[in-house]
């Protein structure tokens, strides 16, 4: 596997996480061979342990024995234990680059035979698993703008849905719509917005319906089938035939807050969204 905590860029894991029990993984070469350490991410060294030239117990401070601690722009950590004595070229308060050498493979510390035990830690600096960065970016910081897949940022006000989804079941809101500020990001969960601190719960892509500043009813899109609220006028203020609002249009064209609507490919009228409804 790709493996971005080695110079040649390939390992393998040699034990896995395990919680309390192993809180990080083994890496050797992939042919059990021997390799520099580097840099996971871009960070800062904020601990170096480099004096230990042996084999230690199962307990105490010297567990991991010479090992680097670099903190990561997005607040998390990565730690890289038992290098070799003698190996380690950074020291507390450097700034590394991402695949700079901090050192070289070793058995110092508890460990048997040479290989890196590689840990990811949290911004609270609690251990997760670290297997699936082994080859990969760490999550990014929370208040930046998340994954590609979520269009949201944490202190945005978003409208959300009459019916949306906690992250335990779904929910019915009243009044229908409902607007909230985005306190809270968790990528990768079925619904990773957090509301109001709760207060409006978690709610997913699915259940914002608009930025909150924006009046107009988004809900509406291209494709939709939509009725006209009666007695609303054309998007000029022109007056509409009563038949308009005994049919169902379906939208053609969608522009900020105005829709073309029509039926059978031929346009019937513009009209400002807000005068339709589903
Ligand atoms: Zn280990």
């Amino acid at each position: 596997m790709g493996c971005r905590v080695f110079k040649n860029n390939a390992c393998k894991i040699t034990f896995k996480y395990k919680g309390n029990d192993h809180t990080g993984i083994d890496l050797v070469g992939p042919n059990s061979t021997f390799d520099y350490i580097v840099a996971h991410s871009a960070g800062t060294v904020v601990a170096v342990v480099s004096n230990c030239n042996k084999n230690t117990s199962k307990t105490g401070e010297r567990i991991y024995g010479n090992y680097v601690k670099l903190k990561h722009d997005n607040g998390m950590y990565t730690l890289y234990a038992h290098m070799k004595y003698g190996s380690i070229k950074v020291k507390k308060g450097d700034k590394v680059l991402k695949g700079q050498v901090l050192g070289y493979m070793g058995n110092t510390g508890y460990s048997f035979g040479a290989h890196v035990h590689f840990e990811v830690r949290n911004e609270k600096d609690k251990y997760i698993d670290p297997t699936k960065y082994v080859d990969a970016d760490l999550p990014k910081e929370e208040t930046s703008t998340s994954s590609s897949a979520l269009t949201h940022k944490v202190g945005e006000k978003v409208t959300i849905n009459g019916v949306y989804t906690s992250s335990t079941s779904t929910m019915r809101l009243t009044p229908a719509v409902n607007t909230g500020k985005i306190t809270k990001i968790v990528e990768g969960a079925r619904n990773p917005y957090l509301l109001n601190d709760g207060g409006l719960g978690w709610v997913n892509d699915d259940c914002i319906v608009s930025a909150a500043k924006k009046t107009t009813n988004n809900s509406i899109k291209v494709g939709d089938k939509v009725k006209v609220k009666k007695g609303a006028k054309s998007y000029k203020g022109t007056s509409l035939a009563s038949f308009v609002y005994n049919t169902t249009y379906e939208v053609m064209e969608l522009k900020g807050d105005r829709a073309v609507i029509g039926k059978n490919g031929a346009v019937t009228t513009d009209i400002h969204i807000d005068n339709l409804y589903k």
